[in-house]
């Protein structure tokens, strides 16, 4: 069995949030997760986030870290949601300030709004003449969605993904979202979470990135994830380090499993392999019979 029993107050660490960068077609979520992930915002780590993971974590100036899922739009975070898994603490919502509120402006909000996620929005390209950040505010507080500069509760910030100004100050009314939410979670247990995304590699097998939401995962722990199963045998961070362990908050690529689980599956550490064996199997069994029957009807 999956044991899953309630942490006692004490247990529990404040750990980073994990955020979703959500917005219209070409108003520029790839371009901020990748200027974040350059990072001439982040003090004090060298050599750079090179590999791509799915999800990344950053360290600002005062120390304090945040988790990006790097897979921009809402569909990551969609999908998700329908396999159950809900990972993201906060939604930046990136919006054009030289366009308008777009339909998939709306539909991110509404899913942020569904899931109970607090909204950044990201008001972008301010560095071009035709843009004009108050319009968006407008266009939202005719939502109902009253932005702080505006008289109201939600942060923004006026930003260029392209010159990186203001994104400092845009990471920074992130941490303040999450100071409220009071982020925690208990370390010292074994480690559960979520896949962000899995594949095969030809030399290396099943690598499979896993989004630990609480525990520690070490080397060598028996994981279940979705219909499948292994012994962790090596993990990465998004600087393609090898890391002996990694805690909650924290995104690692694992080599291991015996197959690649789908993005949103729950991952879980197991004390027995056999078990997890037994329970990765039955899950294949009954999704086989599942989609047998879809068939048939
Ligand atoms: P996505 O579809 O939301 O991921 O948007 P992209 O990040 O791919 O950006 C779409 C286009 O807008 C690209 O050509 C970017 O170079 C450009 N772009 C994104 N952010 C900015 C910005 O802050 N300023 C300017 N001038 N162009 C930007």
């Amino acid at each position: 069995t999956i044991e899953e029993h309630e942490d006692a107050p004490e247990d529990l660490k404040p750990r980073a949030p994990i955020v979703t960068v959500m917005g219209h077609v070409d108003h520029g979520k790839t371009s901020l997760l990748d200027y974040v992930r350059e990072a001439n915002v982040i003090a004090g780590e060298s050599g750079g986030i090179t590999q791509h993971i799915g999800a990344y974590g950053v360290t600002l100036e005062g120390g304090q870290k945040i988790t990006f899922l790097d897979t921009p739009g809402h569909e990551a975070f969609t999908a998700m949601r329908a396999r159950g898994a809900q990972v993201t603490d906060i939604a930046v919502i990136v919006v054009a300030a030289d366009d308008d509120i777009m339909p998939q402006t709306k539909e991110a909000i509404s899913h942020a709004q569904a899931a109970g996620v607090p909204i950044v929005f990201a008001i972008n390209k301010i560095d071009r003449p035709t843009a004009n950040p108050e319009k968006i505010k407008d266009g939202l507080a005719q939502m109902n969605l009253l932005v702080e500069d505006w008289g109201g509760k939600i942060q923004s910030h006026d930003i260029s993904a392209k010159t990186g100004e203001g994104v400092k100050e845009l990471l920074e009314k992130v941490l303040l979202e999450a100071e409220l939410l009071e982020l925690k979670a208990n370390p010292d247990k074994l480690a559960l979470g979520t896949v962000v995304e899995a594949f095969l590699d030809k030399g290396r097998g099943y690598v499979s990135t896993i989004l630990i939401q609480a525990g520690t995962l070490k080397i060598g722990d028996y994981v279940l994830a979705g219909t499948h199963s292994g012994k962790v045998k090596a993990m990465h961070d998004e600087r393609g380090k090898e890391v002996q362990e990694a805690g909650p908050a924290t995104p690692i690529s694992i080599l291991g499993l015996d197959g690649a689980p789908q993005a949103g599956d729950k991952f879980n550490v197991m004390e027995d392999e056999r078990e997890a064996k037994q329970i990765a199997s039955k899950r294949s069994q009954l999704q086989r019979e599942q989609s047998v029957r879809t068939q048939r009807h």
